[in-house]
């Protein structure tokens, strides 16, 4: 960051304290990963100042030559790893692939159905202050009270009776395995499209550890920087060639200008990373690490909302201990150790305080972290969350001092980008 150092000297020493916040705290943000320097380095290149409006082939911009290279190889790649016939590599973000899948098959002011959020989906799964929200009429799902799953008997009933344009599965904190099949049944039987926003497993479906959503889905939407661990950004696939040219219009000229292209390399590097034998290999470590992180945790008394998980993520509840997500999210940063607090099924609280964390092992099993490190980061947060005294997330100075040179140890253990 040479350049910036001499350029911009505030910006670079907020790269330098961001990367030293990255190396020194336990990252369990379950949305959150550390993308290889060969995705940053695509992402920070030159490609940054080339407008490329328009497809591989049919720019509205002259000297394309290379950025229809590059958009081309993404493609290919995304098509390959995912098992599908079409692909745009385009969205800048999730919610820009899911805004452009709904506007692909849909007309503001049709029926929209998605799961709640405080049941686990996203803010643009329908969510009122979404857009997603604001341009149709949603019926949210949820999960059943009692197993905490999803409900495919409700969302059928529900289905039927709203009969949505859209049926979205997926979602930002559910731990389980989804069933597409039956999902694109209960579609199927309402004429709705069933769009799947894989955004926080694609990881796992591209290593063959979920089921792949293209099987079954009218559209598959995704993030590439989740389990995926690629740069920031948005993906859309499709098996059905109508559909495709909806997506490429309603992307460009829809909703977006210009492709990041210097954004589109990172994912195609990614997509490349991901189609090696090791990424199969961390992506299993990482449903390890979770199992054993939930196993261990439910052991010390915690209780994991739906008993346990399938995936790279699981919600904890707080409300037997008495302490709210935002306190325990406060207190955690505090250990320096990194999570979120999420609302859990049938929420009492407001988002804003919520009464439960999301914990995620992408980032941390990135570091080379395996099930000895989850037991002791279990036992990290047990520590913490039975001794928070406010809320503002205050712990006994004892127990953060020793939290603190405890989560330091392990950081050093498993170095973060070393070569920098
Ligand atoms: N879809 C799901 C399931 C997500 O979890 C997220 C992000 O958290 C998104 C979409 C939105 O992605 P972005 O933040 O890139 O807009």
């Amino acid at each position: 960051w040479e350049y910036v150092k001499q350029t911009d000297p505030e910006i670079y020493e907020a790269l330098v304290g961001e990367l030293n916040r990255q190396r020194n705290n336990l990252e369990l943000i379950a949305s959150e990963n550390f993308a290889s320097l060969a995705v940053i380095q695509a992402m920070g290149s030159v490609l940054t100042n080339k407008y490329a409006e328009g497809y591989p082939g049919r720019r509205y911009y002259g000297g394309c030559e290379w950025v229809d290279k590059v958009e081309e190889i993404a493609q290919e790649r995304a098509k390959a790893l995912f098992k599908v016939k079409y692909a745009n590599v385009q969205p800048h973000s999730g919610s820009q692939a899911n805004m452009a899948a709904y506007l692909a098959v849909a007309e503001p002011g049709d029926v929209l159905m998605g799961m709640s959020l405080s049941h686990g989906g996203h803010l643009t799964h329908g969510a009122s202050v979404n857009f997603s929200g604001k341009l149709f009429k949603v019926v949210q799902y949820g999960v059943d009270p009692k197993t905490e799953l999803i409900d495919y008997d409700a969302v059928r009933r529900l289905a039927l009776e709203y009969k949505p344009k859209i049926i979205v599965a997926g979602g930002s904190a559910y731990p389980r395995i989804i069933d597409f099949k039956r999902f694109r049944e209960i579609a199927d039987e309402v004429g709705a499209y069933l769009i799947v926003d894989m955004a926080h497993f694609a990881g796992l479906v591209a290593a063959g550890l979920y089921p792949n959503p293209a099987e079954y889905a009218h559209i598959v939407t995704s993030t590439t920087h989740k389990t995926l661990r690629g740069p920031r950004a948005g993906l859309i696939l499709t098996n059905d060639p109508e559909i495709y040219k909806n997506i490429n219009k309603t992307v460009f000229p829809g909703i977006q200008g210009g492709p990041l292209m210097h954004v589109i390399a990172a994912k195609a590097v990614c997509f490349k990373e991901a189609m090696k034998p090791e990424f199969a290999e961390y992506q299993r470590q990482v449903v390890k690490n979770a199992k054993v992180l939930a196993q261990k945790l439910s052991e010390l008394g915690l209780r994991i909302v739906s008993g346990g998980t399938d995936t790279h993520l699981m919600l904890v509840d707080l409300t037997p201990i008495n302490v709210t997500g935002k306190a325990a999210e406060k207190a955690l940063e505090k250990c320096g150790i990194t999570v979120n607090k999420n609302t859990i099924p049938n929420e009492t609280r407001p988002p804003f305080i919520a009464s439960g964390i999301r914990i995620g092992t992408p980032a941390v099993t990135t570091r080379g972290m395996k099930e000895e490190q989850m037991e002791e980061i279990a036992t990290l947060i047990h520590r913490v969350l039975t001794n928070v005294l406010d809320e503002e997330g205050n712990v006994p100075e004892n127990v953060q001092q020793e939290v603190i040179s405890r989560v330091k140890e392990l950081c050093n253990q498993f170095p973060l980008y070393p070569q920098i």
